[in-house]
């Protein structure tokens, strides 16, 4: 049986006072929803706030991005191994506004997946397609291609275990969600690809629905059969918020 998990992406969102608040709130959950993975990938600069914050309460921390390279002469960038050196657990990687805001390409997106195993880290790989592609019917060959670059880069073994997130880009800060039989029948397709080179593999995938998920439409997505949680914006950066929607996911394996 998969491990539910739910991940809050706070983006570019907080100062370490509001942070302090927030943080408190979700110490509680690692013990609340023991039965739940809980993360939260706050901006680069407060992971060690955060990790200082939920120490030993069970709650993970995640960077939200990382570079392709360990190390060397690249301004501004921040490597896999300087997140997992700050305590970092997960890192979201080819999140939608990386790709559409600043051109990141399916092959840069698979780089940075192996540089962030490289480093230990375990990647929480988001995939989705824009409205237009939803509307050309094209969904499945888009997220194909975007699971595809990951495959062929660094081989089906690395998606053992792994975390990917299927966000619709039409459904991520709109406040449109995907219905869960539109979420399903994509997290399925996710699932029967993967399968087709592993089966194993495939099972154990976790795979996370992320696109305006919020208390109230949280218990139906995760009560879908391939559904195993969410990744979460807007709803992570308010404790009640978060705090139930990790209980829905707690709530959606009994
Ligand atoms: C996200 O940015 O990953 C996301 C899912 O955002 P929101 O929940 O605000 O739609």
């Amino acid at each position: 049986m998969r491990k539910p998990m739910v991940a809050g992406n706070w983006k570019m969102n907080g100062k370490s006072a509001d942070n302090a608040a927030l943080l408190e709130a979700v110490r509680g959950l690692g013990d609340e929803c023991a039965n739940v993975t809980v993360a939260v990938c706050p901006p680069f600069v407060y992971v060690p706030q955060a990790r200082q914050a939920l120490e030993g309460s069970g709650v993970a921390v995640g960077g939200q991005d990382c570079s392709d390279n360990d190390s060397g002469a690249f301004t501004g960038e921040v490597a896999a191994p300087m997140l997992a050196d700050v305590g970092c657990e997960y890192v979201i990687l080819g999140h939608s506004e990386r790709r559409t805001l600043f051109g990141e390409s399916d092959t840069q997106v698979a780089a940075k997946y192996r540089a962030a195993q490289r480093a230990g880290l375990k990647p929480i790989l988001c995939v989705g397609e824009t409205l237009e592609e939803r509307e050309q019917d094209v969904t499945e060959e888009v997220v194909g291609r975007q699971l595809d670059a990951v495959i062929d880069a660094a081989g089906v073994a690395s998606l053992e275990g792994a975390v990917i997130a299927y966000e619709p880009v039409w459904a991520i800060g709109t406040g449109r969600t995907a219905t869960p039989e539109q979420a399903q029948t994509v997290h399925r397709f996710i699932r029967e690809r993967v399968a087709a080179h592993d089966a194993g593999v495939a099972e154990g995938l976790v795979l996370l629905y992320g696109g305006s998920v919020k208390p109230d439409n949280a218990g139906e997505l995760f009560g879908c059969d391939d559904i195993d949680g969410g990744l979460i914006g807007g709803a992570s950066l308010k404790a009640d918020a978060f705090g139930d929607i990790c209980r829905a996911a707690e709530r959606s394996r009994d």
